[in-house]
């Protein structure tokens, strides 16, 4: 597969503002943040869509929710909350072909999304 903008952000060939790293899951900042807080949190393994999710590789996505559930608290948003958000493929808004979970704190969310 074609490596997207975030492996090489995960081999560290281009540069990203990261605030969690554990052996499986990395949060960086997005570059273009919609929240006072905006983390994209990705499996350190190439999984283009949510389609792409299976029995295999699945356990990704829990370690990214724990990964998220130890930032906020973290960072101290817990109790206020956040919003968790995955797009999928075109009509999703999904631009990068690497699985992400974006986390948005810092300011009331709306309800529905655009
Ligand atoms: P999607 O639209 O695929 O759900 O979200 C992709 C996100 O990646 C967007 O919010 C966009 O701002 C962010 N993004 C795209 N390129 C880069 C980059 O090179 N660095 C960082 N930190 N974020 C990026």
């Amino acid at each position: 597969m074609e490596p997207t903008i975030f492996d090489l952000i995960l081999s560290k060939e281009i540069p990203a503002d990261v605030v969690y790293e554990d052996d499986f899951v990395m949060g960086f900042k997005d570059v273009n943040p919609q929240a006072p807080v905006h983390v994209l949190f990705i499996p350190k393994v190439q999984i283009k869509t949510h389609n792409d999710l299976n029995a295999d590789n699945m356990d990704y996505v829990s370690k990214i929710h724990l990964a998220i559930n130890a930032y906020a608290k973290q960072i101290g948003v817990a109790e206020d909350g956040y919003r968790i958000v995955m797009n999928c493929n075109g009509q999703g808004g999904q631009t990068v072909f690497h699985i992400h979970m974006h986390f948005l704190a810092g300011r009331q969310m709306q309800w529905p999304p655009g």
